[in-house]
């Protein structure tokens, strides 16, 4: 790993921790190629490293990443063909047509990196605060336990705002329930991180100036297990759930969030994504996210 741009990568407590930060605060570490690219690599070289046992994945700034990026100049100087377009957008699909190029970019940058991070051979612990919306959602999914801020929120608002059933990677039945995944995607309201607590999906809330060093403290009680039985907890649950179906219903949503992309490709003529003009509120005027339960803080 060198000229890290998007994340930084450090190694703690005599190398037992690795901690990845998303680093574009000023994107709202929203995930661009280059971001999701230089995550595998960090993902895969702490793996690699026989002296890491724990690995901690945060974010710097105000959240913990808003999600894919849409947007930003730098996400679209690497789309675009050109002296800086990111070399993964000329493989693995990147240069197939329609739905094809689409879907390959999409499993292997979204899906499979996702699936591979959550079948790390390391213990992983996301460590969020502020909002974790949409591919943010997937980011943290991906780890072993989640711990959050006292004031950390949690939506998926590409149902009500791209038209989209959800994200590449379709953990929200198994991490919200059936229920809930269908109301929180079908409104795009958001959940506290009182209700993800009672959820299960977040272990432990801490308060906002002491996450970092709270975190770090698990992560520390977690790295004195030993290794063979961390990992064989870890794999005795995810082949339990993967046993339950976890693994194939995530690749038959995958295909179904392909066939929504492809119904909007073919609405707007080449955009995947719902529009305005066809009834899909855009993004800077939609209505905000509202807390589905108001009672919750
Ligand atoms: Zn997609």
């Amino acid at each position: 790993m060198q000229d890290l741009k998007f994340i930084a990568y450090e190694t703690l407590e005599n190398g037992t921790i690795a901690r990845i930060t998303l680093n574009r605060p000023e994107a709202r570490n929203a995930q661009n190629r280059g971001l999701l690219i230089e995550l595998d690599e960090a993902f895969l070289a702490a793996e690699a490293d026989d002296d890491v046992r724990v690995v901690i994945l945060r974010g710097a700034g105000p959240l913990f990443s808003a999600g894919h990026d849409l947007g930003s100049e730098q996400a679209r100087i690497e789309r675009e063909p050109g002296p800086d377009q990111h070399p993964s957008f000329r493989t693995n699909g990147g240069t197939r047509p329609a739905a094809e190029g689409r879907g390959l970019q999409e499993w292997h940058y979204f899906f499979k990196n996702t699936l591979r991070w959550r079948d790390l051979r390391k213990i992983t612990i996301a460590e969020v605060h502020g909002k974790v919306y949409s591919a943010g959602l997937m980011l943290m999914w991906a780890c072993d336990l989640i711990v959050a801020a006292e004031g950390s929120e949690f939506a998926d608002v590409v149902g009500t705002r791209l038209g989209m059933c959800g994200l590449e990677y379709f953990g929200h039945p198994w991490e919200f329930g059936p229920r809930k995944a269908k109301e929180l995607l079908l409104t795009g309201d958001s959940i506290g991180v009182e209700e993800a607590h009672q959820l299960g999906m977040v272990s432990k809330i801490f308060e906002p100036e002491q996450l970092s060093d709270k975190t770090l403290e698990l992560a520390k009680r977690i790295a004195n297990l030993d290794t063979m039985a961390a990992l064989m907890i870890k794999e005795s649950v995810n082949q339990t759930v993967d046993n339950q179906g976890f693994h194939n219903a995530l690749n038959a949503a995958f295909t179904l969030h392909q066939l929504n992309h492809s119904h909007w490709a073919e609405r707007t003529g080449g955009y995947p994504a719902g529009t305005p003009e066809l009834g899909v509120p855009a993004w800077n005027t939609a209505p905000p996210v509202q807390r589905a339960d108001p009672r919750t803080p």
